[in-house]
């Protein structure tokens, strides 16, 4: 006999078969309780419902000669304290015999008998749940976990193939499955085990747990709800989240969306017990494995034991196969994917809605505030560089710079959520995130920088910093680059020629090009931009408004991303401090290592400003900005009227800030950034070569920007190819934006933690997406 086969022992031993008269007088002699018997299912025990004189029903339960005394003590142990550590929960309660014990014997000690209360409720298939019933039951397997959480026993190491740490030795069963199909999936789902879950098997929470928890052992009231929790005969000390992994297993046959079911119970499991990221991992693992069990057990049993066809666990075998058979379909990935995320995501205070739905209400209470694509995409879930759409599918993120150490990164949530727990002040009261939020940004700066300003979002720090610039400087002129973009207040929307309606241009404001290298190279960059800030900082002095500030963003990310030329923006620089301004480097898009090698865009090009404005990722998505400057300058305004934002330096956003830069620091981001950065220029290059469409490459760090253009003598923008291109790349799930006065830039702004890898997947995306340009051209 294999080892797995011995494993199987309590469901190979003969059951009891005692009759219902037998069952009576059991119930009578031996508990004292007489009433009407009628015998009730059982897969190795024998059960009786007694309809008892007293009024109230119980169970005679007749254990399979493989079950021992100190299985029986176990179960009846775990009961107990489970009744004192969760009341309420619905499991039955164990009958002493008329002299107290908790069981009794019958014909020489070959079955043992137990009574209990008897739970009312019905049994159900999992398609006849509704989302509101799968959550409650994912609840209560939690709820049952979470009693057991301290219940210890001598024997409780029950070993039985059901435990899924056992799935591998399902392996010297698998010549029972005869049938082809089903053995290559066996093959395939024990392969995936072994190489995913039986390594870190041993290392994930473990208690004893009730090892089958499926629907067949959940008894439920007419609303649906668990109305009672039976057969404790397979508990044993094994991974926690085996239990959740069975619930999940049992709700999903013959459902239309069989995960969608799965993602019910997983949220009603984790609003009482999170899970830990290992363990959301494996779920679809954990799932598969049960199936599998099933069905490999079931195909050996009808091998070995022919007669045991009409046996209740072979029933059915078949939707589990087909079960099997699709989830392998989907991928076992993609499944992963979502139970993870499910499991993930934790409780959030809204109810998901249907995305067409979604759509519409938006419209009604949002208005028409912009979507990104026509067809917009409803995610409800990120992992790193990945996004996942409410039907599972996973994005490449390439474009969205805010999450710069990863989307829902595990340190900065738990830095946010372990401030939001202990304290969310202001600045009105002595507090260390601050301080130590300062410390650190000042750490990364030029020595002469030496203040910082909290606020909450990139357009209140470019605001802030034009009022210390018309503070410090007594003139209100602005000069901006052409197609800058710095904020949403009415200094800032004045400062950003990018929103501006046509014909606005307001009196205080100049525009001019950015400092580029190759200026003859583009027909519409027509003039020397050394030369234009002349210009504008003497038609400045001509209106009479001066020259406040020069500001710019340190990579022209709006102008098309046109890292600037270090000396000419220097000499940029200098004409502005000739002419009384100051200068404000805008880092809230360049910043945070953007341009690989610094932490900021302004360090990249050689040149030191008086003010930075930071935000965006500051917070990888947490809301949270600042202005770093001189003491001179700052003290402008704390002079003057003081400065003080509610929200700016609260703790919880300076945690998130302080864990965003520990990221960058501890996976050494910056020199990541160069790296990646280089090898997506240079594939980039090689597509160019390949595509007269691409004009331009632009790189620098992880800011890259391909400039479209419809012929390379004349220059001529293409913006309909490149809305086609991020588009084209989007249906092949990959996320770019575009930038630039023609709107003819792709604008591509990953995630810091972008690896080559990924940066592969891109590549071939977009040299797909090029050829169908090409041929429809
Ligand atoms: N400056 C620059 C360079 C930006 O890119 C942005 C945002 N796109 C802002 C300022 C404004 O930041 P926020 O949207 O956080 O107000």
């Amino acid at each position: 006999m294999t080892d797995a086969s011995k494993l199987l022992d309590p469901f190979i031993v003969q059951p009891p078969s005692l009759d219902e008269r037998r069952a009576a007088r059991i119930a009578e002699r031996e508990f004292g309780k007489r009433g009407t018997v009628t015998e009730l299912g059982g897969e190795r025990d024998q059960n009786f419902r007694i309809d008892a004189d007293d009024g109230e029903a119980y169970v005679l339960k007749i254990s399979s000669p493989a079950d021992d005394v100190s299985s029986l003590d176990l179960q009846a142990e775990a009961l107990r304290h489970v009744s004192r550590t969760d009341p309420d929960l619905p499991v039955m309660e164990v009958v002493p015999t008329i002299d107290g014990s908790p069981w009794t014997s019958v014909d020489d000690e070959t079955y043992l008998v137990r009574m209990f209360t008897h739970m009312p409720g019905r049994t159900a298939r999992g398609p006849e749940l509704d989302e509101e019933a799968l959550y409650e039951y994912g609840a209560v397997v939690a709820r049952l976990g979470e009693a057991l959480r301290g219940f210890f026993h001598p024997d409780a190491d029950y070993d039985i193939l059901w435990d899924l740490r056992h799935t591998s030795e399902l392996r010297s069963l698998l010549d029972s499955v005869t049938d082809e199909q089903r053995r290559g999936l066996a093959d395939r789902i024990l392969d995936r085990f072994e190489d995913r879950v039986e390594p870190v098997f041993d290392s994930l929470r473990a208690q004893v747990i009730h090892n089958d928890l499926t629907l067949d052992n959940v008894l439920l009231d007419e609303r649906d709800r668990v109305s009672g929790i039976v057969d404790f005969g397979d508990l044993t000390h094994t991974a926690l989240v085996s239990d959740l992994a069975m619930a999940i297993a049992s709700v999903m046959y013959r459902r239309e969306d069989p995960i969608e079911a799965a993602e019910a119970v997983i949220r009603g499991y984790v609003s009482v017990t999170p899970l830990e990221e290992e363990e959301a991992g494996l779920l679809a693992d954990l799932v598969a494995a049960r199936h599998l069990t099933w069905g490999v057990t079931v195909a050996w049993r009808l091998d070995e034991h022919p007669e045991k066809t009409d046996d209740h666990s072979v029933a059915g075998v078949d939707d589990g196969w087909e079960l099997l058979r699709s989830l392998d379909e989907l991928g076992l990935d993609t499944v992963g994917r979502r139970l993870r995320t499910a499991a993930l995501a934790g409780d959030v205070p809204y109810s998901r809605i249907d995305t067409a739905e979604l759509e519409s209400r938006r419209r009604q209470v949002l208005g028409s505030s912009p979507l990104s694509y026509r067809d917009p995409v409803h995610f409800v879930g990120g992992e790193g560089v990945w996004l996942y759409d409410s039907s599972g599918r996973r994005y490449l993120d390439a474009y969205n710079n805010v999450q710069v150490v990863g989307h829902a990164n595990p340190a900065v949530a738990d830095a946010i959520g372990g401030q939001a727990r202990t304290l969310a002040t202001n600045t009105r009261y002595l507090h260390e995130a601050p301080v130590a939020l300062a410390d650190r940004i000042l750490a990364t700066m030029p020595d002469e920088l030496d203040r910082v300003l909290f606020v909450n979002s990139g357009s209140e720090a470019t605001d802030t910093a034009w009022r210390l610039a018309t503070a410090t400087t007594g003139n209100d002129g602005a000069i901006v680059s052409e197609n800058a973009y710095h904020g949403i207040t009415e200094a800032t929307t004045a400062q950003s020629p990018a929103i501006w309606p046509e014909g606005f241009c307001p009196d205080h404001v100049e525009t001019v090009q950015p400092p580029v290298d190759e200026i003859p190279r583009r027909m519409h960059v027509d003039r020397d931009p050394v030369e234009g800030i002349r210009e504008s900082l003497a038609t400045l002095e001509k209106r009479g408004s001066g020259t406040a500030a020069f500001v710019f963003d340190s990579l022209f990310t709006s102008d098309g991303i046109h890292p600037p030329e270090g000396e000419r923006l220097g000499s940029m620089i200098d004409r502005v401090r000739e002419a009384g301004g100051v200068v404000v480097a805008d880092e809230v898009q360049a910043g945070y290592g953007r341009s690989g090698s610094n932490m900021w865009g302004f360090q990249s090009a050689g040149v030191v400003p008086d003010i930075v404005t930071i935000g965006k990722p500051m917070g990888n998505g947490h809301p949270v900005a600042a202005v770093v400057t001189r003491s001179d300058i700052a003290s402008t305004l704390y002079d003057r009227t003081g400065f003080f934002s509610t929200f700016g330096g609260n703790p919880v956003s300076c945690a998130a800030a302080l864990a965003v830069l520990d990221e960058i620091e501890e996976r050494e981001l910056l020199t990541h950034a160069v790296e990646v950065g280089q090898y997506l220029r240079d594939g980039l290059q090689e597509l160019a070569v390949e595509y007269e469409l691409i004009g331009e490459v632009r790189q620098r760090g992880l800011m890259i920007g391909v400039e479209l253009v419809r012929d390379r003598a004349t220059w001529e923008p293409a913006p309909s190819e490149t809305t086609a291109v991020v588009n084209g790349l989007r249906r092949r799930r990959v996320l770019i934006g575009s930038t630039g006065e023609d709107g003819n830039v792709l604008k591509i702004r990953p995630p810091l933690v972008f690896e080559k890898g990924h940066a592969d997947r891109l590549l071939e995306a977009l040299d797909d997406v090029l050829s169908e340009q090409s041929v429809g051209n």
